[in-house]
């Protein structure tokens, strides 16, 4: 069995965009630049956001932080969004979600030019990725592939199974997964699904993205099958100092066994989101310098 782990992905990933970073710099005098919105004080979006900013910092990026208060309005949401789509030294705009509940998301990320949509959540780039024109892809289905890639592991012909229908990962992860040239058999499953198990056990290769902590057992996966777990899930732990501990959808322990590979948690795909994220944010200041040159 062999265990895929993000970190080795995450920093070849970060090396390589370090040095794109210092010839960018170079070439245009101004380094990429991401711009992060985050309204109210949700501990978990405020360590997200923390994290994207290391990140930045680390490669050599510019970032700009817009931290607003918990009632902040639509319109100001909307027009700080309309003011960064206007800067020519912001690149990439990022809105950290969920927003307090009086704010409407979709009409957030819609404002959001398509052209600096690093995250990959407008309709637009939604589109581009279902039809398979180039465009900004969702980070976390683009940082499971980054890692298939790594690890050489084969989807055309095989039976991909994924766990989930969310907007940010379950869909563009079958997306990806059914674009000519990647050719994988793709079955999205969500909390409606008949005889789940008996669709799990046909996966090849298994995606958990559900949010429901080690729901997926050993009697769901099919021996040799390659198990690829989002979930992160906090589940109490008095022994840990926080109190708690970071659990993925699978079952490690009693799934890691039957498979061909396996990701765990912490340490897996977790790492590959603020990597891609980097990416696609480098790919937007790439596009947007050309055009400036044009
Ligand atoms: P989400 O929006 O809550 O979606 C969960 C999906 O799972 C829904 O489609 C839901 O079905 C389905 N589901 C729930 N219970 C189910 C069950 N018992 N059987 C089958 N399907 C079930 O979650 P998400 O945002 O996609 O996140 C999923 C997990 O990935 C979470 O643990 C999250 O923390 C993690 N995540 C990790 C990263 C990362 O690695 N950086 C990024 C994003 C998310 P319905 O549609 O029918 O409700």
């Amino acid at each position: 069995m062999q265990v895929l782990t993000g970190k080795e992905v995450a920093d070849g990933v970060h090396s390589q965009l370090a040095a794109s970073c210092t010839e960018f710099v170079k070439k245009y005098g101004y380094a990429p630049t991401l711009a992060v919105i985050l309204v109210g004080n949700d501990p978990a979006s405020e360590s997200y956001v923390a994290g994207k900013k290391k990140a930045c910092l680390e490669l050599g990026y510019g970032h700009k932080d817009y931290h607003l208060p918990a009632e902040t309005s639509q319109e100001a949401l909307v027009s700080l969004v309309d003011s960064l789509n206007a800067d020519p030294m912001v690149h990439g705009i990022l809105v950290q979600m969920p927003l307090p509940s009086h704010l409407d998301g979709d009409a957030v990320i819609q404002a959001i030019s398509v052209e600096k949509d690093v995250d990959g959540f407008h309709p637009q780039s939604v589109g581009n990725l279902l039809i398979g024109h180039p465009g900004f892809v969702s980070c976390t289905p683009q940082g499971v592939m980054e890692m298939l890639d790594y690890y050489q592991i084969e989807t055309a012909g095989k039976h991909v199974v994924i766990l989930g229908r969310s907007n940010i990962v379950g869909k563009p992860m079958a997306s990806l997964l059914i674009q000519k040239g990647r050719d994988a058999t793709v079955t999205v499953c969500h909390s409606r699904t008949a005889n789940l198990s008996g669709i799990t056990r046909q996966a090849d290769i298994l995606i958990a993205a559900i949010g429901k902590p080690l729901f997926v057992t050993s009697d769901m996966v099919k021996e040799g099958c390659v198990v690829i777990d989002v979930g992160i899930n906090r589940v109490q732990d008095p022994s840990r100092k926080r109190g708690y501990r970071l659990v993925g959808d699978v079952d490690y322990e009693q799934v890691a066994p039957l498979c061909k590979a396996i990701t765990p948690v912490p340490g897996g795909v977790g790492v590959m989101t603020i990597a891609m994220l980097m990416k696609n944010t480098m790919q937007a200041a790439l596009q947007l310098a050309s055009k400036d040159f044009q």
